[in-house]
């Protein structure tokens, strides 16, 4: 049985509020979100960061990422939108499952630097 919480969300045995899924990703509100509207796209399978995502994995994943984005677009009308991929604990990964931010933005005062 797996410990990793990404796997486990993927699964469906960890609860998260999913937005969009098909056969290889996931998307899901991101639990402490930095600005309101923060999700999380990830490979269903498990790869640390980036460097063990295949050419075809990365492009999988970052195909849905228009039809995120302009969903969260729709849903919190924010004025722009950051991308963030963290990988390793000195570039400020936590969770060591690929994922992809999705940060909304609203102005300057939003939170997130
Ligand atoms: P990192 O710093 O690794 O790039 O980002 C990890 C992100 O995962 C953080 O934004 C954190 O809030 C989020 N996160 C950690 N645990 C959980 C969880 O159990 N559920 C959800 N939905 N997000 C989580
Ligand atoms: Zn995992």
């Amino acid at each position: 049985m797996t410990s990793c919480i990404f796997c486990k969300i993927a699964e469906g045995s960890l609860p998260s509020e999913k937005i969009y899924e098909d056969e290889s990703v996931v998307a899901f509100m991101d639990v402490m979100p930095v600005t309101k509207g923060h999700v999380l796209i990830i490979p269903k399978a498990h790869r640390e960061n980036i460097y063990e995502m295949t050419a075809e994995e990365a492009a999988n994943l970052f195909q849905v990422v228009p039809k995120i984005a302009n969903i969260l677009k729709e849903e919190f009308a924010p004025a722009g939108m950051n991308l963030l991929q963290n990988n390793g604990a000195p570039a400020g990964q936590a969770v060591f499952h690929f994922h992809l931010h999705l940060i909304p933005r609203y102005d300057e005062t939003d939170g997130f630097q």
